[in-house]
C-alpha cells in the first residue's frame, strides 16, 4: 500500500461521468500549470503563505476565468455546480500536480457558503462574483484578546451612523488580513448586550484608513495571522449578513463551514505531505523500522476515513447550499457534527508533523544550512502544532461533541 500506489487515491467504482470529469480536470491542471504557474507548485499552504504569493493569486484568477475554483457553489452564483464526487475528483487530480497552495480559501469555503445561505440577492450579487474571480480575498474577523474560544466575549462595537457602520475594536490572530480587501467582523452592534445576544455579522473593508494591521510572528518564522485595529472603520448599513442581533447564529454557520466542508480542499495539501514523508522515510530508512512504519501505515488510514467523512459531511451540505433561496426554508448549516471532522483532522495533521520529526530523525533538530531556515517538515511540525487551535480548539470540539452530539450534561458554568 505504500511502497506503489503512494497514499492511495481515486477507486475503480467511478462512474463514466465522473471518470470523464477527472480526465478533464487532469488535462486542464497539465495543460495551465506551465510557466511561472509550473515553477510555483508544492509552494503556499500552512505555515508557507508566504511563498509565490503573487504567482498564487494570478494562478487563482488564471483558474477562475476557466471556471475552476468555487466548485460547489451553485451556478447561478458563479460556481459550476459540481457533485461531491467532482468536488472530491478535483481536489485529488490538484494535489497529484502538485498545484500551488490556494489563496482565497476563506472567501470561498467561509463566506461564500454563508452569503449562499442567509445573504440577500443584492448580497449575493455584490460579493460572489469577485470571491469566484478571486478578486476579492477575505479574512475572518472573530477572536479578539478576551473572546476566543469563548468568543461570546467579543467587545468590537459597530454603530450606524448616516447610514454607515462605524466600527470600533481589536481583533486578533486574523488569518491573512495583510492581503485580505474585506473582513467579515463579529461586531456588538447593541449597547449593553451581553455575550451570544445584540451581536452582527458585518462586512468590512479592509483597505481604508480606520484600519490597521499589525503581522504577528509566529514559530515558523513566518506571519500569517496579525492583530486587526478598528478605529471607526466604515462600511455600509447594508453590509449586515442576517439581521442586526443576529451576528452569533451567522457566526456558528460559517464555523460549522469552517470546520466541516473546508477541509476537503485542505486535504489537498495533507495527501501531499504525507506522500512526502512516506518518500523521506523511504530514503532516510526509516520506512524499515517497524514502528514508524506502523505510524506511517496508521496515518494512511486516517486520511482516508478522514476523506470519508468528509464526503459525508459535504453531501448533507451540498444538498443545503443547492436548495434555492427563498425556498421557504432556510438553508441550513453544517449542524455540530462537524465538530467531529474538525477534531479528527486537526489532530491527524499536529500527529503528521511528530512523525515527520521522527522520521527525519536527530537531522531533524538543526536547520539545514545557511542561513538556517526550516525545511518544510520542520514548518510542517511546527505549524500543525497551531492546527489543534484555531477553528475551535480540540477542548472544544470535544465539548460540542459530548453536548449537542451525544446530548451528555453540559459543562458546569463558572464552578471551574
Ligand atoms: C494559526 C491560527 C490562525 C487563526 N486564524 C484566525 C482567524 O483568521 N480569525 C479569527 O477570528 N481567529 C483566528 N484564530 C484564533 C483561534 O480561533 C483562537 O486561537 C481559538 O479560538 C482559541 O482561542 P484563544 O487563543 O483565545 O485561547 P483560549 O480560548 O484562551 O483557550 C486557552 C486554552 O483553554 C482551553 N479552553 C478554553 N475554554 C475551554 C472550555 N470551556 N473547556 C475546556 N477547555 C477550554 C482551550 O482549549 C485552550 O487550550 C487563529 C488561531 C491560530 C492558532
Amino acid at each position: 500500500m505504500l511502497s506503489r500506489h503512494g497514499t492511495g487515491r481515486a477507486s475503480g467504482r467511478e462512474s463514466a461521468a465522473d471518470r470523464a470529469f477527472r480526465a478533464e480536470v487532469r488535462d486542464w491542471l497539465e495543460t495551465n500549470l506551465t510557466g511561472e504557474f509550473a515553477d510555483a507548485r508544492g509552494l503556499g499552504g500552512p505555515g508557507r503563505e508566504h511563498e509565490a504569493f503573487d504567482v498564487r493569486l494570478a494562478w487563482e484568477r488564471h483558474m477562475a476565468a476557466a471556471g475552476w475554483t468555487c466548485l460547489g457553489w451553485p451556478v447561478e452564483y458563479g460556481g459550476r455546480g459540481a457533485t461531491v464526487a467532482q468536488q472530491v475528483i478535483f481536489h485529488e487530480e490538484y494535489a497529484l500536480a502538485r498545484a500551488p497552495a490556494r489563496v482565497g480559501h476563506i472567501g470561498e469555503n467561509l463566506l461564500g457558503p454563508t452569503i449562499i445561505a442567509f445573504g440577500t440577492d443584492a448580497q449575493r450579487a455584490r460579493f460572489l462574483p469577485p470571491i469566484a474571480a478571486a478578486e476579492e480575498l477575505w479574512c475572518q474577523g472573530y477572536s479578539e484578546p478576551n473572546a476566543g474560544s469563548d468568543l461570546a466575549g467579543v467587545r468590537t462595537r459597530a454603530e450606524l451612523v448616516d447610514g454607515e457602520w462605524r466600527v470600533t475594536g481589536q481583533k486578533v490572530w486574523t488569518s491573512l488580513a495583510a492581503e485580505a480587501d474585506w473582513c467579515f467582523a463579529l461586531c456588538r452592534t447593541e449597547p449593553g448586550s451581553a455575550r451570544h445576544a445584540g451581536l452582527s455579522y458585518l462586512l468590512v473593508p479592509m483597505r481604508q484608513d480606520g484600519v490597521e494591521v499589525r503581522p504577528i510572528v509566529q514559530m515558523t518564522g513566518t506571519s500569517e495571522f496579525n492583530e486587526v485595529f478598528f478605529d471607526g472603520a466604515r462600511t455600509d448599513a447594508a453590509n449586515i449578513v442576517g439581521a442586526p442581533g443576529d451576528g452569533w447564529r451567522i457566526a456558528m454557520a460559517t464555523l460549522g463551514f469552517e470546520r466541516g466542508v473546508a477541509t476537503l480542499g485542505q486535504q489537498v495539501g495533507f495527501r501531499r505531505e504525507l506522500e512526502g514523508v512516506v518518500e523521506l522515510a523511504r530514503r532516510t530508512g526509516a520506512v524499515d523500522d517497524p514502528l514508524l512504519r506502523d505510524r506511517l501505515v496508521r496515518a494512511w488510514m486516517g486520511l482516508e476515513i478522514m476523506r470519508l467523512n468528509a464526503v459525508r459531511t459535504m453531501a448533507g451540505v451540498a444538498g443545503d447550499l443547492a436548495r434555492p433561496p427563498g425556498s421557504g426554508r432556510a438553508p441550513d448549516a453544517p449542524g455540530p457534527e462537524s465538530s467531529i471532522s474538525k477534531l479528527v483532522w486537526a489532530t491527524w495533521h499536529r500527529e503528521l508533523g511528530e512523525l515527520a520529526m521522527d522520521v527525519l530523525g536527530a537531522a531533524g533538530l538543526v536547520a539545514d544550512a545557511e542561513p538556517y531556515e526550516l525545511n518544510e517538515w520542520q514548518r510542517l511540525f511546527l505549524f500543525s502544532r497551531a492546527d489543534t487551535i484555531y477553528a475551535g480548539s480540540n477542548e472544544i470540539q470535544r465539548n460540542i461533541i459530548a453536548e449537542r452530539v451525544l446530548g451528555l450534561p453540559r459543562e458546569p458554568k463558572g464552578t471551574a
